[in-house]
């Protein structure tokens, strides 16, 4: 139950991580150019709204500079178009050049009268270092309102999609020329503002004061050959064709320099393509914008955090519950439906940005089916394991058995055969007491260290002298041993009380005795020593055996391992036994420690902290 709550954990954990990478990657920089082309690329797939503009470009274009005397002649030549317009009677005029200073008298006396006879006169005003700078009072004095013709162009990539409605300097403050041009089309009403938002015509704009209130342009898809989608016509063309005049009729007449060489405001706008778009255009999609009512808003941060957060539930819930194929597939329709949504949003006039669903949706997915395949890979491998673990429990238990089954099979069926002397039926008995009981005794230490290596049991702690488990041991090892005329001594001898199971520890040094016996030749010795310094206490039993090599060395922990030198012995053996030494120490606190070279012996040390 644990175990299944841990895995789950660490499976959201993954998930939640990818879903912070994945805000954090939407985050930088990279990640919001992601965002703007995203959003340009979605007003190209846009078809063009239809209707008829309600407002008209009045240009100062190329061909009029050329035809009409050039940029010093300019407020000369906007009177004369302005003349040649009076009579259609537009609904607003509104004039993007900055007319603060003065200029040629006649040329200034000339705009003076043109400016006079427009209704609904708008003026420029721009904000410098050192405040606004106004139209000169001459010109002024016949202007309805007087708006800021900034742009706000994208720090990043200087691609303008949105104005600043609101324009201050300290308490000083002008609306957008637009935002004029749209109040006086609709009779001059008041702008009514709370913090976030502005009211206007019975339109409602949501842009916040903090953001100097920000417009979203709504551009339009211009003509293929590059043309304004904004209907324009030039003084030049209106001057030879007077009968032009008759288009300006009850619009919102917008009047600019649009020529290349001339115009210094222009804009990269997301249909740009390398043209930028002179700012008289910008300021007549600002009041088409508004006038078509088409307000484009910026999703909330909270529900695009909380669309992300669905996002990443959705696709860490898929891996949990499904696998393979289904899964992927599930996968890939989120990850689709990511792609998706900033569109679905942008088509309700709702400004999403992409990056932050994209990636949490590629990072969710590909982290949750990244950690599941792992982790049923790893459950695979623990089931292989645990099964070839049993295999060879099996093998062992079949083997270490064989010899006291054997000698109990033998003696039973002698005492049932033959009328034996009392004296050696009481041997054959005694034997086979002392047989039932090894059998026991291994079984019960079998089934010990199993459980140990399961986690399952609690190891016994109690203290005991280690004198005590030597002196058993070497008791237990003696005639082995002498029948190979193998002597076993006592070395250097620090005993300690330590605290453990006693039993085990017992079977670990009886072990590693047994084994040096085994793997030795006659008429050697065996020394047994130990150690208790620094708070470690050590156990060593050396031997003038046959050895290892360094290789060999390093797998006789293995289950099942032996050398080939072992084999060739002709000692019996599982191999299993130091596996379970090793064990037993482990569970110890301890480790063991193996010094041996071929052909000259072995020590193999219990190190066991303790006194
Ligand atoms: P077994 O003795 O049943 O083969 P063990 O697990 O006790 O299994 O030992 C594993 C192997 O380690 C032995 O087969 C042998 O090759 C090697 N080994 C263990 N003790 C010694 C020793 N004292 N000297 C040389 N080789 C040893």
């Amino acid at each position: 139950m644990t175990r299944r709550i841990r895995q789950t954990a660490g499976y959201a954990g993954a998930v939640a991580g990818c879903f912070l990478l994945a805000l954090a990657a939407a985050w930088t920089t990279f990640g919001v150019q992601i965002d703007n082309d995203a959003y340009d690329f979605f007003f190209r797939l846009q078809a063009a709204p239809g209707g008829r503009c309600r407002s008209i470009i009045l240009a100062v274009d190329e061909r009029t500079l050329i035809e009409m005397g050039g940029l010093r002649r300019l407020r000369e030549i906007v009177a004369s178009g302005l003349d040649a317009l009076a009579a259609a009677r537009p609904s607003v005029v509104v004039i993007d050049l900055i007319l603060a200073d003065e200029a040629d008298p006649d040329q200034d006396a000339r705009l003076e009268a043109a400016l006079a006879r427009m209704p609904n006169l708008v003026l420029a005003a721009d904000l410098i270092p050192g405040g606004w700078e106004d139209p000169l009072p001459r010109f002024r004095r016949h202007a309805a309102a007087v708006g800021h013709v900034h742009a706000d162009p994208d720090p990043y990539d200087n691609v303008t999609r949105r104005i600043p409605l609101e324009k201050a300097a300290g308490p000083d403050r002008r609306w957008a020329i637009a935002l004029e041009a749209f109040r006086l089309s609709r009779g001059g009403g008041e702008i009514l503002e709370s913090p976030e938002q502005i009211e206007v015509a019975g339109l409602t704009i949501p842009a916040a004061r903090r953001e100097a209130r920000p417009l979203y342009l709504h551009y339009f898809r211009g003509a293929p050959d590059g043309s304004s989608p904004i209907p324009t016509i030039s003084i030049a063309a209106l001057r030879a064709d007077p009968s032009l005049a008759e288009r300006f009729h009850g619009r919102v007449v917008f009047v600019g320099v649009t020529a290349q060489s001339a115009a210094d405001d222009r804009h990269m706008t997301p249909y740009s393509a390398g043209r930028p778009m002179p700012g008289v255009e910008i300021h007549a999609t600002a009041f088409e914008t508004l006038a078509r009512g088409l307000i484009l808003t910026p999703a909330k941060d909270s529900t695009v955090f909380l669309m992300c957060l669905a996002i990443a539930v959705f696709a860490g819930l898929i891996f949990a519950y499904r696998s393979g194929w289904p899964a992927y597939a599930a996968g890939g329709v989120l990850v689709s439906a990511a792609h998706l949504l900033p569109y679905v949003f942008f088509r309700e006039a709702v400004i999403f940005p992409y990056a932050p669903p994209v990636s949490t949706a590629w990072l969710c997915v590909v982290g949750a089916a990244t950690y599941q395949h792992f982790v049923v890979r790893r459950r695979l491998r623990e089931s292989e394991t645990a099964r070839s673990r049993y295999q060879q429990a099996i093998h062992f238990v079949t083997h270490e058995m064989r010899s006291p089954l054997t000698a109990i099979q033998g003696s039973s069926e002698l005492m049932g055969r033959y009328n034996l002397p009392e004296e050696k039926s009481k041997q054959l008995a005694q034997m086979i007491n002392a047989e039932s009981k090894r059998l026991a005794r291994m079984i019960q230490t079998f089934l010990d260290v199993e459980r140990l290596t399961e986690g399952e049991m609690q190891l016994r702690r109690e203290p005991f002298l280690v004198s005590r488990v030597i002196d058993a041991c070497l008791e237990r090892v003696r005639p082995l041993a002498e029948r190979k005329r193998i002597r076993v001594k006592l070395g250097d001898f620090d005993d300690a009380t330590l605290t453990g199971d006693r039993e085990l520890m017992e079977y670990a040094v009886y072990n590693l005795l047994n084994n040096a016996v085994k793997y030795s030749p006659a008429d050697t010795e065996i020394t047994v020593f130990t150690r208790a310094e620094d708070g470690v206490f050590r156990l060593s039993v050396q031997d003038q055996g046959i050895g290892m090599s360094e290789k060999e060395l390093k797998n006789i922990f293995k289950k099942f391992y032996r050398t080939k030198k072992a084999e060739a012995s002709g000692e019996a053996g599982t191999g299993i036994g130091l596996s379970i030494v090793e064990q037993i120490v482990t569970h110890h606190g301890g480790r063991m420690e193996v010094t041996s070279r071929p052909g000259a012996g072995s020590c193999f040390t219990i190190v066991l902290p303790g006194r």
